[in-house]
């Protein structure tokens, strides 16, 4: 059946890959964003199908609209970012929730959270299963993004416990892809684009950092698996490759698959940077039949394809 769906943050990254992947299984898809990291060319290749609407609107006033889902997306991602205005960033997680909550709760329709790893900070426990904490430092220059996004989730869990709203929290892991922003800093990005150039790949520390990178499709798959499931699942859920890698790896990784002549430089650790974060996704597997499916090397490469095309 058609449904009306709305993404906010849909010009995004992940939210333009969102957007496509509900178009072409049928149904209408409104965007609402307010450009500040996302663009215009993520979806304009969306523009030409009559079931899709661009909104220019920003999460942290009120918007009506009637529709059957809701997938909540707006928020700057990437550290440069979102540290640009870290006031803007904790309005944008915690009014932007409010304001989507209200409107699920008056439509008495199913609202997702794109929340984050970053819910777990520097994590004590390794792999984070979602029963952790977490460790987040308060006052940081993180902060505006963890703290914001763990406020949203408290929101999310407080509209379902006092108003019944549907609620569905997933907590992603670094995700990698197409139509990521060329400068926002981000690390697979980064190297990538420094590759291309033959330029020195900027690897913060010592590189033995670890992260576990997800390719865009795949979770795109477990987003929309999450919002079809049953009432009763909620969340939150881990949704993020377990490969782990360290990101002195993923340097040699990209530099040999780019054939580049790039030398790795040291440049400072910035300040709070988790040391290792890899998903448990015992939880997605049963409760989703999901995992994912495409692995490191073969992610990148479609992702060297885009940013050579560029
Ligand atoms: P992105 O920056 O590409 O997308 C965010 C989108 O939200 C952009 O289009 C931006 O313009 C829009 N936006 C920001 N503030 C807004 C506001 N006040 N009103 C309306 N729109 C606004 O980032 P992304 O990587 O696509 O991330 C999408 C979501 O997924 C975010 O909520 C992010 O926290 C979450 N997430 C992403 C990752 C990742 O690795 N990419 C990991 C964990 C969680
Ligand atoms: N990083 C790096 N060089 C870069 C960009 C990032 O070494 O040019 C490191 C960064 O310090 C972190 C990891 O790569 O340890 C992932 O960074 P990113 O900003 O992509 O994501 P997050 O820290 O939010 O997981």
């Amino acid at each position: 059946m058609k449904k009306r769906i709305l993404i906010t943050g849909g010009a995004g990254f992940i939210g333009s890959h969102l957007c496509k992947r509900l178009l072409e299984e049928g149904n209408e898809v409104i965007s609402l964003d307010n450009y500040f990291t996302g663009s215009k060319q993520n979806i304009a290749p969306l523009l030409a199908n009559p079931y899709f609407e661009a909104v220019r609107h920003d999460v942290t006033n009120p918007y009506f609209i009637e529709v059957d889902e809701i997938y909540n997306l707006a928020c700057p991602a990437s550290p440069i970012h979102y540290q640009f205005n870290a006031i803007k960033t904790i309005k944008t997680s915690v009014m932007g929730a409010i304001n989507m909550l209200g409107l699920a709760k008056r439509l008495n329709v199913k609202i997702l959270q794109a929340s984050t790893s970053e819910i777990y900070g520097d994590p004590e426990i390794h792999p984070q299963t979602e029963s952790y904490w977490g460790n987040v430092n308060p006052i940081g220059i993180r902060s505006c993004y963890d703290e914001g996004k763990r406020c949203a989730e408290t929101l999310f869990m407080d509209y379902h416990r006092m108003n019944n709203v549907q609620i569905k929290i997933i907590r992603i892991f670094n995700t990698y892809g197409p139509n990521m922003h060329p400068n926002d800093g981000r690390v697979v990005s980064n190297f990538i684009i420094q590759a291309l150039k033959n330029q020195d790949i900027t690897l913060y520390g010592d590189g033995s950092q670890t992260r576990s990178f997800q390719y865009v499709d795949d979770l795109v798959d477990g987003m929309i698996k999450m919002m079809a499931s049953p009432k009763d699942i909620i969340g939150p859920i881990n949704i993020g490759n377990p490969n782990e890698f360290t990101i002195r790896e993923l340097a040699q990784e990209i530099i040999k698959l780019t054939n580049s002549k790039s030398k790795i430089i040291l440049l400072p650790l910035p300040s709070d940077d988790p040391k290792q974060r890899q998903p448990n996704i015992e939880a997605a597997k049963l409760a989703l039949d999901w995992e994912p499916q495409i692995q490191l090397q073969e992610g990148l490469k479609k992702t060297i394809e885009y940013f050579k095309n560029l």
